[in-house]
């Protein structure tokens, strides 16, 4: 193949061009500058943080251990943060990621209010071409994309959504100025992590409080607590440790399945390991039970039982509490929930659960919701009706690679990639926690996979290269492999947005595989080896 003109490089705005500021776009900023590249971020929001920025709705916060969702890449970065509570909340959150943005000196390379709408390939020029919202275009030889797995966010497809005269949200766009809710009659559509969130956090201040409920989760106690200065110290003094375990474990959390099956122990010992982890912080009752509780019906049985009679313990009306008793998909199998006395909010005498699977909601109206059975009057609409998950914002950007070819045509049955990294037909473009990618923790998966980005772009520039390509054979080969894996997983059996289906969205309705869902360190050896063999399976020129 010809190489590209001289005359054509030189017109390039950028080596690099970056889509997205969260967490994923800041540090890939960062080791892109120290390779001496000319970067720019372009960013729709007006400030640096992604998830951070976006979901400010009450209670938003962590369902990962603070510490360990920090970057780790900068020593000083570690010492000199101090993470208020095991679980820390959002505006936490956003001022610890504006603190690197400051400290690193990011912004002066990002660009706010500028939404991509196309990225368009140019084979003579072995580059990129990106068009804002405004028509402002940009060249680079290199795109990454870092627009996050749950950033677009998904408003129910109910009649009558924008005849409502009263205060309406989605949980994604909060408005910056307080919500007084007080003595408001307020609903809130949608009970997945971020209703239950916000739901437990609203329910003692407003008037009255509706909560319209499709299909219940499985929630489990978060626990949260403040740090206090003893433990900040250990933590400060234990980060390395804490850092090679998330690499030891399957989804990069601290927390480690346990290695027996649920019935290679009595029924008394089950019964107490599963009050220790209803009792413990965070993810364990998830991501450190036993072995199998995610693979057999049976052993998942047992843990879904026991917190089925949680439940019913917590709630005091037993109507209300089998409703909110998920019956069709086991504990764990859909993203679990962390909760902070949800279920007690059932108890309060100004909250009211609707089953909107048993009376459905027939349209929203001036004043309210219209269900099946009656008809309610609000004063604000909460919809947390979370994202169109994973390949949502890739959807919302016309990318064309070689001949023209739409990714979204290229990916009509489900996601194509090269270890989530890369695709075929789409030379120069790497992809940030994009489908097909190690997710879990995010932050540790975001810095595998930006180190492993800079490492070929380095390659790159140390080779002479200016065109790196996955191979269709390598895209066919890794799909495939990401798709036996999810063989044998109730996760699999069920419909969420981890199996990519979203009723809200049109053409949603089918599942497919958009989730690697093998170990991390298993995702991170194949990718290391494809760097350590010079990345001999790219088509390199
Ligand atoms: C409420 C909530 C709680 C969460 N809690 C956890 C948790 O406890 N642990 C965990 O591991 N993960 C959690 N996550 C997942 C979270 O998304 C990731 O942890 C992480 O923030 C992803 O970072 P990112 O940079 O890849 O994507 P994001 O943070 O989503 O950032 C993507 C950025 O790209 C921008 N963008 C998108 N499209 C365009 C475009 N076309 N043009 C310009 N800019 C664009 C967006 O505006 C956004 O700022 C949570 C997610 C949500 C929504």
């Amino acid at each position: 193949m010809a190489g590209p003109r001289e005359s054509q490089i030189s017109v390039l705005d950028y080596d690099a061009i970056i889509i997205g500021a969260g967490m994923s776009g800041l540090y890939q900023l960062c080791r892109l500058r120290e390779l001496g590249l000319r970067v720019r971020v372009f960013e729709a929001g007006t400030n640096v943080g992604g998830t951070w920025y976006w979901n400010r709705y009450p209670g938003a916060r962590f369902d990962s251990e603070s510490y360990s969702y920090g970057y780790s890449f900068s020593k000083e970065l570690l010492e000199e943060w101090e993470w208020s509570e095991h679980f820390a909340g959002q505006p936490e959150t956003l001022r610890y990621l504006n603190h690197v943005a400051d400290k690193f000196e990011l912004r002066r390379d990002i660009r706010f209010q500028s939404r991509v709408v196309a990225a368009i390939y140019d084979e003579d020029a072995r580059s990129w071409t990106i068009t804002l919202e405004d028509g402002e275009r940009f060249r680079a030889r290199f795109l990454i994309t870092a627009i996050g797995p749950l950033s677009t966010p998904t408003l129910p497809r109910i009649e009558g959504r924008d005849r409502f005269a009263g205060q309406s949200f989605h949980t994604a766009r909060w408005p910056r100025e307080p919500v007084d809710f007080a003595g408001k009659r307020v609903a809130v559509i949608g009970t997945g992590a971020t209703g239950v969130q916000t739901i437990q956090t609203i329910a003692a201040d407003v008037g009255h409080l509706t909560v319209f409920q499709r299909t219940p989760n499985w929630c489990a106690p978060l626990h949260n607590g403040k740090i206090d200065a003893e433990t900040q110290k250990r933590i400060k003094a234990g980060y390395p440790e804490m850092f090679a375990r998330c690499q030891e474990t399957f989804a990069c959390f601290i927390h480690t399945p346990d290695p027996r099956g649920a019935f290679e122990v009595s029924d008394e010992e089950r019964e107490a390991f599963y009050e220790k982890l209803y009792a413990e912080r965070g993810f364990g009752i998830w991501q450190g039970n036993f072995r199998d509780i995610l693979t057999d019906h049976k052993a998942n049985a047992t843990i879904s039982d026991f917190v089925a009679r949680k439940i019913r313990s917590r709630v005091k009306d037993q109507q209300v509490a089998e409703k909110l008793i998920p019956k069709n998909h086991g504990f764990g199998t859909r993203r679990l929930p962390l909760e902070t006395f949800y279920y007690e909010v059932y108890n309060r005498d100004n909250v009211e659960l609707v089953d909107i699977a048993e009376t459905p909601i027939e349209r929203i109206t001036s004043t309210g919701i219209k269900t099946s059975a009656r008809e309610y009057r609000f004063d604000i609409i909460i919809f947390a009706t979370g994202f169109d998950a994973i390949t949502g914002a890739f959807d919302k950007i016309d990318f064309r690679g070689v001949d023209g070819v739409r990714l979204k045509d290229k990916w009509k049955s489900g996601p194509q990639t090269y270890l989530g990294l890369m695709v075929d037909g789409f030379p120069n473009m790497m992809m940030l926690m994009g489908p097909h990618t190690a997710l879990g923790n995010i932050p540790r998966s975001i810095e595998y996979s930006v180190d492993w980005v800079s490492g070929l772009i380095r390659f790159a520039g140390e080779n002479g290269l200016t065109r790196l390509e996955a191979t269709a054979a390598g895209v066919v080969s890794w799909t495939n492999h990401v798709k036996a894996l999810g063989v044998g997983l109730l996760s699999n059996e069920v419909n969420s947005w981890m199996t990519g289906i979203n009723s809200n969205v049109e053409g949603k309705q089918t599942r497919i595989v958009a989730r690697y869902s093998g170990s991390a360190p298993a995702y991170r050896a194949r990718c290391d080896a494809v760097a350590a063999c010079g990345y001999d399976e790219l088509m390199l020129a």
